[in-house]
């Protein structure tokens, strides 16, 4: 976001939430429609934001056409509250939705913007989580034409997909993909999940929280309503693994900061040249931390 960008105090044409009230609507009837039809990739009229596109332009139109003046507002990038993405898309909304609560605290929203990440701390029913997507088509890989991506979908023919899964496991004797891992969906479409980490996509299936996904650059939106089977795109003989940040003698890492072995962890490299294990989840790890020092937990 331009820093210098301001927008006029007491306008009064100018609505809440910065989008007009024709955007916001269209986007909530797509929300509607993408819950109706789990995983299946709406299109829409994308809005141009006053920010570069891949900066987060989907998810923020998700969360500006759903957000009002009772919500509490989250915003992550990577699990950090603090990094430059997730900062000046917070500070966006706070100028652009008058006396919406912000917080970093999990608990407290009931609208969490994410990029990269799906909070550590379970989700209710009462919180939506919006992602912010680059790429929305997970045939993308296999297939450049998009009316025959639809064709695939619809006919839920994933054949190419798992062919090529299959070439990574005959040549790598395992499946390569690290992030925007295949996951299928109430059954049928299969969707890119956005860039989380393997770690966090169990968490999709029979997720409390509404989970929406926005692609601005690629005009999609599509859901994965609460309480709905999201299934990562596996071969029945070789079952889905996650990170599981073990050392090489099996041993499970540990945060270096509050010592939790239950988080997904981001690898440090220290200026003496070692290497250090630190839950992304911030807002997790400070949670963590102040349990262990009133004493919860034994570390
Ligand atoms: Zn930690």
């Amino acid at each position: 976001m331009n820093p210098n960008y301001r927008l006029p105090g007491n306008d009064e044409g100018y609505g809440f939430g910065f989008l007009d009230e024709f955007a916001k609507r269209e986007i909530r009837r797509v929300i509607l429609k993408a819950i109706s039809i789990p995983g299946y990739q709406t299109p829409y009229a994308s809005r141009e934001m006053p920010m570069g596109r891949g900066f987060g332009t989907g998810g923020l139109q998700l969360t500006l056409s759903m957000i009002g003046p009772e919500d509490t507002l989250k915003v992550i990038d990577q699990g950090s509250d603090d990094s430059v993405n997730a900062v000046n898309l917070r500070k966006f909304a706070e100028l652009t939705c008058p006396n919406v609560a912000t917080t970093e605290h999990t608990a407290e929203a009931s609208l969490i913007q994410t990029r990269h990440r799906v909070p550590e701390t379970a989700l209710r029913e009462d919180q939506v989580l919006n992602f912010q997507v680059p790429y929305p088509d997970p045939l993308v890989i296999v297939e450049p034409s998009e009316a025959k991506r639809k064709i695939m979908h619809g006919e839920g023919d994933y054949a190419r997909l798992l062919t090529k899964l299959y070439e990574d496991l005959v040549k790598f004797d395992e499946i390569t993909i690290s992030h925007r891992y295949p996951t299928r969906i109430n059954g049928h479409y299969v969707i890119d999940p956005s860039p989380i980490p393997r770690y966090d996509v169990p968490k999709l299936h029979q997720s409390r929280a509404l989970l929406l996904f926005g692609a601005g650059r690629e005009k999609k939106i599509y859901a994965v309503p609460p309480y709905t089977d999201a299934e990562p795109l596996v071969f029945d003989d070789v079952p889905f693994r996650t990170e599981d940040f073990c050392t090489a003698d099996g041993q499970r890492r540990a945060c270096a900061r509050c010592g939790t072995t239950d988080s997904f962890l981001d690898e440090l490299n220290l200026e003496d040249g070692s290497k250090a294990w630190q839950c992304s989840d911030n807002d997790y790890c400070n949670h963590q931390l102040a349990r262990a020092d009133a004493g919860e937990v034994t570390q």
